[in-house]
């Protein structure tokens, strides 16, 4: 069983102040395969200090020499790909197939920043167009300083990826605290540092929960900035902890996403992203749409087409050929899914398919899709971020009725709109308050592209040039011409 009670500090592994432990638990075998530290805020400081001993020679590296350590943090992830993939479903349960999308998504992710690093400093001290003569202006952009990077269990390497490749290329240095619920795959990373020679001090690693790390990090005076993901209720409270020091924040959080299916759609091919996009990573996604809004037309043939997906879907050990889809990553999941058709039974919901009612694998922490149609809008299952494999959906007699409904809702993370006619789609797509919107496919992410919310689904984007301006500070110089 594997330890994890060192932090990774100035390129050093060091034992945690913190006396509490964690278990990790195997999502699929329910057996503890590693004990993290619960960590202590003695670490926070130890690491926030070397971030900061380690700012001044890494800002002052070009965007260039700092493309390739970013490089070889890619290499170092395609080099481990297959190792990581199993390592990420074994922690997560995920099935291996989609360990392996995470996977080409972090690599993705850092060879993207690499360019990015190196486009800023063609940017760097270019001239501000002004309507004045005898003056000129110069424009800079400056890493923000040291950053405090917090992540949730539900795409491990991704959500790290999203902000360390950015935070790295801009020239900030990094405190990066994991979910104490995945820890193993992150812990790579400390290795890559040390593999891809990243200077001391420039990315530290810290395990442990909310209390010994995530909240000592967020209100430490060392931090600039603080970018998290995870939950409304603790990005809230790194927003309060935050305020002390005026740093900035970006925050990643939840969602309850529509998916709208338009008369012309195909019920088939509909079928077949409405199924991609709630029971993906077994519902478990900040993006999952998992509110569905069906044109009354073609309703009785999607609910059908639904039934016979769910009905096929194969659930079993991730690690195994033909599983499509695994446990839930952990028994707090689960129950709280279950609690939500809990929920649905108290509110008399209609459940075309309650997965409750199937069996699944046992041990593990295992529930089978459910389905509810006609779900009234007070619906606590309509209104809230479920984080599981539960879809609700609703018929609507018309377009304006699907989009109405559609942002009817306190999130805007993402959308997806389904319909033959693509310029009546991207017309829809432009009235949803949502930061991302698919037409006609399932969640494709590129890391060129945008991501990030409306409304309480966050503050700021990560991905593209956003997630890069994320880390700097823009600065200006004016001077006689
Ligand atoms: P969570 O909020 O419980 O935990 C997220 C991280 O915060 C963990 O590392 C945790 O240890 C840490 N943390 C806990 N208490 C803290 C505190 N007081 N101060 C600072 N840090 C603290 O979320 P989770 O259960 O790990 O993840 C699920 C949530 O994440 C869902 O709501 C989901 O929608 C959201 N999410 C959003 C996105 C996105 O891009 N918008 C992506 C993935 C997940």
């Amino acid at each position: 069983m594997q330890t994890l009670t060192q932090q990774f500090i100035d390129n050093r592994w060091v034992a945690s102040r913190g006396e509490r432990r964690l278990p990790v638990v195997n999502p699929t075998t329910e057996a503890v395969i590693a004990e993290v530290t619960a960590g202590h805020p003695e670490d926070v400081d130890a690491a926030v200090a070397a971030a900061r001993r380690a700012l001044p020679a890494w800002q002052a590296l070009s965007g260039s020499e700092r493309a390739v350590y970013l490089e070889g943090f890619a290499e170092a992830l395609s080099r481990r790909r297959e190792a990581l993939m199993r390592l990420s479903s074994t922690n997560n349960g995920k099935v291996l197939a989609e360990a392996g999308i995470d996977l080409d998504d972090a690599i993705a992710c850092y060879r993207y920043y690499a360019g990015e690093a190196r486009r800023l400093d063609e940017r760097q001290g270019q001239l501000v167009p002004l309507e004045m003569d005898g003056v000129e202006a110069r424009c800079y952009q400056d890493p923000v300083g040291v950053v405090g990077l917090i992540t949730p269990w539900n795409f491990p390497l991704v959500t790290s990826a999203w902000k360390l490749a950015p935070a790295l290329a801009a020239g900030c240095t990094a405190v990066l605290k994991p979910s104490e619920v995945t820890p193993l795959p992150e812990q790579a990373l400390a290795e890559i540092a040390l593999e891809a020679k990243l200077p001391a001090g420039v990315l530290n690693l810290l395990h442990g929960d909310g209390e010994g790390i995530g909240a000592p990090l967020s209100c430490h005076p060392g931090v600039d900035k603080l970018s998290f993901t995870g939950s409304n209720r603790v990005g809230e409270a790194v927003m309060r902890a935050a305020a002390g020091g005026t740093k900035g924040v970006s925050l990643e959080l939840g969602g309850k996403s529509p998916i709208l299916v338009m008369a012309d759609a195909d019920p088939e091919q509909a079928a077949d992203w409405v199924m991609a996009g709630i029971y993906f990573n077994a519902g478990q996604i900040c993006s999952a749409t998992s509110r569905l809004l069906v044109h009354q037309a073609i309703a009785e043939p999607l609910y059908a087409a639904l039934a016979a997906r769910i009905d096929a879907l194969v659930l079993g050990d991730p690690l195994a050929e033909g599983s499509e889809m695994g446990p839930l990553t952990s028994a707090r999941q689960r129950d709280a899914v279950l609690g939500y058709l809990a929920i649905a039974d108290q509110e008399g919901l209609t459940a075309v398919r309650d997965g409750r009612r199937r069996e699944v694998p046992s041990p593990g922490f295992f529930l089978a899709p459910s389905l509810y149609r006609d779900v009234p809008v007070e619906s606590r299952l309509w209104r809230e971020e479920i984080f599981g494999p539960v879809l609700c959906g609703r018929s609507v007699a018309d377009e304006e009725e699907a989009i109405t409904l559609a942002n009817a809702s306190d999130f805007g993370l993402a959308a997806t709109v389904i319909s033959r006619d693509k310029s009546r789609a991207a017309a829809i797509a432009r009235r949803l308050h949502s930061g991302t919107t698919w037409i006609n496919s399932e969640q494709l992410v590129l890391p060129q592209t945008s991501w990030g919310g409306f409304k309480r689904s966050g503050i700021g984007r990560e991905l593209g040039p956003w997630g890069l301006a994320a880390y700097l500070e823009v600065k200006h110089c004016l001077m006689p011409a």
